[in-house]
C-alpha cells in the first residue's frame, strides 16, 4: 500500500496594479515611483494580513483597493483624475468568485471610497451597477462616508486636464509625461485560504473623458471578474477598448472553455486581442491554484504581488525599480 499523499498547506496569494500607460522616456520621477511602490507595498500587507488570518478574498481585495484610493498618487478615489467638464467622476466594481456575486458603481462624485460602495452593492441590494445620483443616495443609506466633491481636487490633476484639452486628447493615466507625480487607476485580486477568489477595481477613469462616460472598470466582465473555477482579473488601460474585447470575463472563458492556462490566456488578450484592437494597458490575474499572471502591452504597468510561496515583488515604472522580499 502506498503511503498516504502528505496533506499540501493552504495557501493565498494577491496581486494588485497601480494603473498601466506609457510615459515618454525620462518623465517617470523616481522619488514619486518610489512613493507609488511603498504605497502598492502597503496594499499587499492590508490585504494578505486578511488572508493569512483566514479572511475572504472579498474582503482582503478592498481594503488592499481602498488603501490605493486614499493615496491622491493614484488615479483612484482621491487622486482621481478630471473630466472634461473640471469634475472628478469615479467607478468601481467587485466580484466574488465563490459565489459569483458582484456588485459596482459609476459616474459618483461624493462617495469617499467608491469600492466600498460597489461592495455595499454587491451584498446587500438586488441590483449589480448602480450609477451617479442613485449610486450615492444608496451609499448614503448604506452609512458609508460621503464627502463634497471638492474633497477630492487635485492641483496636479487639474493641470494634466488643461493640457489635455489643450491637446484635444482623452488621455490614459501617464500618458503624457506631464503626470509623473501621478499614478494609475488601481485593482486587486487575490486567492484566500480556501480556495476562493475575488477582483475589485477602482478608478477616476481617463482625462478629459466626456461627464457620464463609463469605463471598464465598473464593467462586470470587461475590468473586473472572479469565479472560483477558473480566475480572478483586474484591468487597467484604455476603457472603451477593454470593454469591446470583454477583457476580464474573456480571459475566463479561455481557461474554462478552451483550457488555456492562467498565462496562456492572459497574454492572448492582453499581447495579441487588445493590440489588434489598440487597447492599451494590462491586466492582474489569478487563477483557482492561486497562480499570478500580470501581462501588459504598455510602456509600464504598476504591481506588486504576493504569491502562494510567500514571495513578494512590487514594481514601479523605472527600470530596476523592481524590489522583492520575502512574505
Ligand atoms: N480603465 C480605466 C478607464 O478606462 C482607465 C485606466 O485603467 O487607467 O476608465
Amino acid at each position: 500500500m502506498s503511503p498516504a499523499p502528505s496533506p499540501v498547506a493552504p495557501t493565498f496569494s494577491m496581486a494588485l496594479h497601480g494603473g498601466a500607460g506609457t510615459p515618454p522616456a525620462g518623465t517617470v520621477d523616481p522619488v514619486h515611483d518610489q512613493h507609488r511602490r511603498e504605497t502598492l507595498r502597503r496594499a499587499v500587507q492590508v490585504g494578505c494580513a486578511i488572508l493569512e488570518r483566514g479572511g475572504p478574498a472579498l474582503d482582503a481585495v478592498v481594503a488592499a483597493v481602498q488603501v490605493l484610493e486614499d493615496d491622491p498618487a493614484f488615479n483612484a478615489g482621491r487622486g482621481s483624475v478630471y473630466a472634461r467638464d473640471r469634475t472628478q467622476r469615479m467607478d468601481a466594481s467587485v466580484m466574488d468568485g465563490r459565489t459569483r456575486r458582484a456588485g459596482a458603481v459609476c459616474d459618483v462624485r461624493r462617495i469617499r471610497s467608491p469600492v466600498a460602495a460597489a461592495l455595499a452593492v454587491a451584498r446587500r441590494s438586488p441590483h449589480v451597477l448602480l450609477a451617479g445620483a442613485g449610486a450615492e443616495a444608496f451609499a448614503r443609506a448604506e452609512g458609508l462616508a460621503r464627502v463634497d466633491p471638492e474633497w477630492f481636487a487635485d492641483p496636479t490633476r487639474l493641470r494634466q486636464l488643461e493640457r489635455a484639452l489643450a491637446a484635444g486628447r482623452v488621455q490614459l493615466d501617464h500618458a503624457a509625461g506631464d503626470d509623473h507625480e501621478s499614478g494609475g487607476t488601481v485593482g486587486a485580486v487575490a486567492r484566500d485560504l480556501h480556495g476562493h477568489l475575488a477582483a475589485a477595481t477602482s478608478t477616476g477613469g481617463m482625462t478629459a473623458k466626456a461627464p457620464g462616460r463609463i469605463g471598464d472598470s465598473a464593467v462586470i466582465g470587461a475590468g473586473t471578474w472572479a469565479d472560483d473555477r477558473t480566475c480572478a482579473v483586474s484591468a487597467t488601460g484604455h476603457g472603451e477598448r477593454f470593454i469591446e474585447a470583454a477583457v476580464a470575463g474573456r480571459i475566463a472563458a479561455l481557461i474554462e472553455l478552451a483550457g488555456l492556462g492562467l498565462a496562456a490566456a492572459t497574454d492572448r488578450v492582453v499581447h495579441v486581442e487588445l493590440v489588434a484592437s489598440g487597447g492599451e494597458g494590462g491586466v492582474v490575474a489569478v487563477d483557482a491554484a492561486g497562480r499570478i499572471a500580470w501581462p501588459f502591452n504598455s510602456g509600464g504597468m504598476a504591481r506588486a504581488a504576493r504569491h502562494s510561496c510567500g514571495r513578494v515583488e512590487v514594481h514601479g515604472f523605472l527600470a530596476g525599480s523592481a524590489a522583492v522580499g520575502g512574505g
